[in-house]
């Protein structure tokens, strides 16, 4: 049984007013809200255990590590990598892009090679190899898409030539919603050689994910979007390659020795980590995987489908309305506009009703060229929201339509 209200018991923001209407959370996308057993955690660690990492042979900063590579060990669970040599904590998602970026072309690509990525990237999977392709030279190929919002595989397949060294792709859209099929999207990278990075911001909160099923070579998400802390996310690498690529940046905790001639590096994953890293939202991010694997990714999943069907359906009610993203795999995303409405303007009045909703182009400017507009109104969800509220939307949403 999901008790959904039993599960909002444990996000106590979520019975706060704005402007004097109760709110209705629908920003999931960006940012999830945090249950009390994650910022309990995080609180409990700053009380009684607060030590630096790794370097203390003091019980404290023993106590401190056990938590930090204890979390490090639920991440493999979560994900099903091999090892905990393969999980980098980073500060997000767009870190751990950034790294693969700079690591990776610097060690396996050189001025003509090229890197795939697809026309639904959010900014963090585009600007990280410009950058590099302003720096080396590399190109960067795009896969198009069908007018549904699905990746046109046919011509993905075409873009592989002898240059191809990499291909890095969202899971889930944060715009459409399409669930790629990254399987596919690997087995077609792989039969050319090619590793394949996966942007798994928008699909590690809402499904499982098994990176070895995938079979993809690094794999990304952020703690914040997942009901953990802000400031931590994971980069998942085979080993074979972050044995290989050189690390991203240089600092304590990432070396062996250091001469002022010569510097050996750490074993995996530290190499990748340099500096003191947020143990403390390590901490959090272990305690909502926790929370997570008490509900159940997948009771999780069917209750954000329902959801996700449910608003479709009652959005149809609104004349005039246009949903962006109509893949037939699709996650608890649905962006829109109504009529030659504003998607600022809606997202404004929306907000004066208590309606938490994102507007804009979502980071996602290639994209929104491609549809032709220059943003929509998203609603996403998550694990708490309810039918109820998906109604308060709907009737907010005549209402300012009704004002036009
Ligand atoms: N990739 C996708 C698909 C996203 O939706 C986001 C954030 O919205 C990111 C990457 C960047 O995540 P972060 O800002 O947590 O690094």
């Amino acid at each position: 049984m999901y008790d959904v209200e039993e599960i909002r018991k444990q996000f106590p923001i979520l019975q706060r007013e704005v402007y004097g209407k109760p709110l209705v959370y629908l920003d999931n996308g960006a940012t999830t809200q945090k249950p009390l057993c994650v910022l309990n955690a995080m609180q409990e660690e700053y009380l009684n255990v607060n030590a630096n990492v790794h370097r203390g042979v003091h019980y404290l900063s023993q106590q401190a590590t056990e938590l930090h590579e204890g979390a490090r060990e639920t991440v493999r669970r979560f994900i099903n990598a091999r090892s905990t040599s393969e999980i980098v904590f980073t500060r997000g998602t767009t870190e751990a892009l950034n790294l693969v970026a700079a690591s990776f072309v610097d060690e396996m690509m050189q001025p003509g090679d090229e890197v795939i990525i697809s026309t639904m990237e959010h900014h963090s999977n585009i600007v990280p190899w410009q950058l590099q392709a302003a720096k080396k030279g590399i190109a960067v190929r795009v896969i198009p898409m069908h007018d549904d919002g699905t990746l046109d595989m046919e011509a993905y397949a075409q873009l592989f030539n002898e240059r191809t060294r990499l291909v890095s792709v969202c899971h889930v859209s944060n715009v459409l919603g399409t669930v790629n099929p990254v399987e596919e999207l690997v087995r077609i990278a792989h039969e050319n050689d090619v590793p394949v990075m996966i942007d798994g911001a928008q699909s590690a909160p809402h499904r499982y994910v098994d990176v070895q099923q995938m079979d993809c070579d690094f794999f990304a998400f952020s703690g914040h979007k997942m009901y953990g802390p802000t400031g931590v996310g994971v980069l998942y690498g085979k080993e074979e390659w972050l044995d290989r690529l050189p690390p991203y940046q240089g600092g304590g905790e990432m070396i062996e020795s250091v001469t002022f001639e010569k510097t050996v590096f750490q074993s995996l994953p530290f190499k990748f980590e340099a500096g003191t890293p947020d143990y403390i939202a390590t901490t959090g991010l272990a305690k909502a995987i926790d929370f997570l694997d008490e509900i159940g990714i997948n009771c999780i999943y069917e209750h954000e489908s329902e959801l996700l069907k449910y608003c479709h359906e009652r959005l149809q009610e609104i004349e005039d309305v246009r949903i962006f993203g109509q893949a037939k795999e699709k996650d608890a995303v649905v962006s829109f506009l109504v009529g030659d409405i504003h998607h600022l303007d809606m997202g404004t009045l929306l907000d004066r009703l208590g309606i938490a909703v994102r507007t804009g182009h979502h980071c996602a400017q290639p994209l929104m060229e491609r549809l032709g507009i220059s943003g929509t109104v998203r609603a996403s969800f998550a694990l708490y929201n309810t039918k109820a509220e998906i109604d308060v939307f709907i009737e907010a949403m005549k209402r300012v339509v009704g004002m036009f």
